[in-house]
Formats: C-alpha cells, sequence, structure tokens
C-alpha cells in the first residue's frame, strides 16, 4: 500500500517497504533481505546445478552399462537370443570332451558353415546324437556345432559362443563359430526356411563379431571335405554370401536366386555306424583323425 517515505523507512528495517519518491512508488529491500533473497537465489541455483548434474550422471551410468554389457554380451555365458527377427531356442549339450568340451573360444575370428548328411534328419535328432557321444565314449568321434538349424528354420544353440565347438579339425586356431544346417534334398540343399534362417544367423554373428562374408567359410574351405555338399556348387556360395550380405543390411533375404528344395523328404531314420554326423566327418578324413579333434590331430 502507497504510504509516506517515513512509513517505508520504517518497514525497510525489518523486511520491505513501499516508498514514493517523487510521486513514484517504489518498494525498498533492506540489505538482510537483500542478502537473505540472494542467499536463498544461490542455494536454488546450487540444487539446480546439483540436479543436473545427478540426471547427467545418472545417464551417463546407465548408457555405459548398456555399452558394457553389449561388448561384453557373447562373453557373458555366451548365448545368441536372436537372428534377424527368428527366434534361436537354447538347447546347450552337456559338458564332455566327446562334445560340448567346455574349452574356451578367445574370440571369434570367423563363421563356418556345415550340414548333416541325412536327409529330413531333425535338429533334435542331430543335437541328441552329439549328446549321446559323452556315452560312446570314443576319442575318434568327437564332435559338435554352436548352431543347428532346423527343416523347418527353427535355430538351436548347442553351445555358447564364449566355448569351442567340436567341428573342424584345429578350429582353436580356427577361432570359429560353426553352424550346421538339416538337409531336404540328397544334393544337400536345404528348405527355403531354413536357407533364410540360416543368412540371418551368419549375418546377426557378423554384426555381434563386426565380421563380413570374407569370414565366412565353408567346412570345404577348411578341412577339403564335401561339407557342406550344397555349397560345394561355387554359384550357391556366392548366392549365399550375397544373400548373407543383404540380411545383414537388414534387406529381405532372396531364396528364388538359389535352387532350394523345398520339398522335406521323411527321414528314413537309418543309424549306421559313422553316419550320423554331419556330411564330410569320419567319410573324408579317416577315423584316425577324425574332424573335431581341436589341436587337428
Ligand atoms: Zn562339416
Amino acid at each position: 500500500m502507497p504510504g509516506s517515505s517515513e512509513s517505508g523507512m520504517r518497514f525497510a528495517i525489518t523486511v520491505c517497504a513501499p516508498v514514493t519518491i517523487r510521486g513514484k512508488y517504489f518498494m525498498v529491500m533492506s540489505k538482510a533481505e537483500w542478502r537473505r533473497r540472494r542467499r536463498k537465489k544461490k542455494m536454488i541455483r546450487k540444487y539446480v546445478t546439483l540436479g543436473l548434474l545427478a540426471c547427467i550422471f545418472v545417464l551417463v551410468l546407465v548408457l555405459l552399462v548398456k555399452v558394457v554389457t553389449a561388448i561384453f554380451a557373447h562373453m557373458d555365458g555366451g548365448i545368441i537370443e536372436k537372428a534377424g527377427d527368428v527366434k534361436i531356442t537354447q538347447s546347450l549339450l552337456s559338458v564332455s570332451r566327446y562334445a560340448r568340451c567346455g574349452e574356451k573360444l578367445e574370440a571369434v575370428d570367423e563363421i563356418i558353415i556345415h550340414s548333416n548328411n541325412t536327409v529330413g534328419k531333425t535338429a533334435q535328432e542331430q543335437r541328441d546324437y552329439y549328446e549321446s557321444l559323452k556315452t560312446k565314449k570314443n576319442d575318434n568321434e568327437r564332435q559338435s556345432m554352436h548352431f543347428i538349424i532346423d527343416l523347418d528354420g527353427k535355430i538351436y544353440q548347442c553351445i555358447p559362443t564364449n566355448e569351442i565347438a567340436l567341428a573342424v579339425a584345429g578350429n582353436i586356431k580356427f577361432r570359429s563359430l560353426s553352424i550346421e544346417y538339416c538337409i531336404t534334398g540328397a544334393d544337400g540343399s536345404m528348405s527355403a526356411a531354413t536357407y533364410t534362417s540360416l543368412c540371418k544367423l551368419v549375418a546377426t554373428l557378423c554384426q555381434e563379431y563386426k565380421l563380413n562374408e570374407k569370414k565366412v567359410f565353408r567346412h570345404f574351405d577348411k578341412n577339403q571335405v564335401p561339407c557342406p555338399m550344397f555349397f560345394v556348387n561355387e554359384a550357391n556360395w556366392e548366392q549365399f554370401k550375397t544373400d548373407v550380405k543383404a540380411a545383414r543390411n537388414g534387406k529381405k533375404v532372396s531364396v528364388t536366386n538359389a535352387p532350394i528344395n523345398n520339398i522335406v523328404a521323411p527321414h528314413t531314420g537309418d543309424t549306421q555306424e559313422g553316419g550320423e554326423g554331419e556330411s564330410g566327418e569320419g567319410s573324408g578324413t579317416g577315423a584316425g583323425t577324425a574332424d573335431g579333434q581341436p589341436e587337428g590331430s
């Protein structure tokens, strides 16, 4: 309320007081009040700064945790959850020197493709075969794969990606991940679903381990065994690598250019000795140097 300068001075001693100077109305603040308000402002500024810093700290911490988790995801259990939009089913083998030997894979430099050798044989049957090796206890029959892709395109993981698979002789040296697919044709061809999943899985692993198609090999390239038979044909292999590149770049995998066998033949159920493993195993290398010996004996 406007008042005289006298009454204003009286109020000014304590907090603020209205004063009128040359007909104009002012609020005059005491020095103590001015200091109090300055302190308050400083305090608010301090708390706001601290709050912002705390927010930034939490944000950085969350980002750091995410980055570290992403970097060490494959080292922490070595489990791959998805390949593109395809879910991966965990079906880990038990640890034994005959299949999942449990030795650490220090790094992943290469991806190696295999196929099994019985038309219509399922991923589950192939996985069970690897699991059965621990009871056979035959040092010339040590085999396993990181992943098996079924006749219908479902992907199973049998060994964590931070452990070695006994798939290629000398694979410790190769530092590789091995993928085996189930076949639908005697020429080693597969269903369109299997082919698509294979492309997506290889593309996903390439992204995970910062690789490209130049680091994707056939078993044939390593041990000169006809595995996978379908991809020993250079045109099929080149088309596959083109499709992996497309999948890696988020494009749709084309299954029209490769001669894919879509008809799933019934599994004959044969269980002849030495014929259980994927193609090329036991036949091209001889019993004494069976594939799967980690040091390529
Ligand atoms: Zn092979």
